[in-house]
């Protein structure tokens, strides 16, 4: 049996003005409100929204999370967010390491994991992000990608309950591809193994959750598969029905 509490999180990016931002998160969390989840719920706008967020779903079972966070504590780091600024806002998670990062900002395994240590220094969550890019894939490379990934990002203090791993194949990030639900499952039982190595037992209570082109006509197979234990959702989380058609997943 499988103990570990799903979760579908939901990565706005850099995408929503103030009113879209409050009213989708409403949206979101009336639904929560209206039924008892099936599983945990996560959303995570820019920081620009956070504030409204919080507000918005005050009183649902939905956490927020930030996208991206600094290393450091405070200092001279202009335009970046530290990670105890969002767990003063009132954040439960952050993503770190997403590809977009990686490949937009130059963030190595060695920067991501100084990312999620400071996400653990600061009480929350960290949603460690890896996946490989379509050469790595055609060149056979995936699981040997995600397992140096996963170890090179991994931070010191991890526990199931300080950690989240999401499998995101690059190429099927906004692109309507998706690996098949049993490729998926292979390479998320790839991870749990390399996190055997590294925290032992633990690791067969750490969440991994599936990431790259999630909608709700293909959620219910990804999910089923034994080590996926939710969505980290990009496009389909702009649309509050869209994002509860993922979370009947699991109803
Ligand atoms: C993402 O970038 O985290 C993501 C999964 O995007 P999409 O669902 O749009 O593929």
């Amino acid at each position: 049996m499988n103990k570990r509490r799903p979760l579908i999180a939901g990565n706005w990016k850099m995408n929503g003005l103030a009113a879209d931002g409050a009213a989708l998160a409403k949206a979101v969390a009336d639904k929560a409100r209206a039924g008892a989840p099936p599983c945990e719920l996560l959303v995570c706008p820019p920081f620009t929204l956070i504030d409204r967020a919080i507000a918005a779903v005050k009183g649902s079972p939905v956490a927020v999370g930030g996208q991206d966070c600094h290393a450091a504590v405070s200092g001279a780091h202009t335009g970046d967010v530290a990670a105890e600024m969002l767990k003063d806002l009132g954040c439960a998670y952050v993503i770190v390491g997403h590809s977009e990062r990686r490949a937009d900002h130059g963030e190595t395994d060695a920067v991501v994991k100084a990312k999620a240590e400071a996400a653990l220094r600061a009480g929350l969550v960290a949603i460690v992000c890896v996946g490989e890019t379509e050469a790595e894939r055609d060149a056979g490379r995936t699981e040997a990608v995600v397992a140096r990934q996963v170890k090179g990002s991994l931070p010191a203090g991890a526990t199931p309950a300080n950690l989240v791993v999401a499998y995101e194949p690059v190429w099927a990030i906004g692109t309507g591809r998706t690996p098949t639900p049993a490729d998926a499952q292979a390479v998320h039982a790839r991870i749990r193994a390399e996190l055997k190595d590294l925290i032992g037992e633990a690791a067969d209570a750490v969440r991994l959750l599936y990431g790259g082109s999630v909608k709700p006509s293909n959620a219910k197979e990804l999910m089923a598969q034994a080590d996926i234990d939710g969505a980290l959702v990009g496009g389909a989380a702009l649309k509050a029905e869209d994002f509860w058609g993922i979370v009947q997943a699991y109803a």
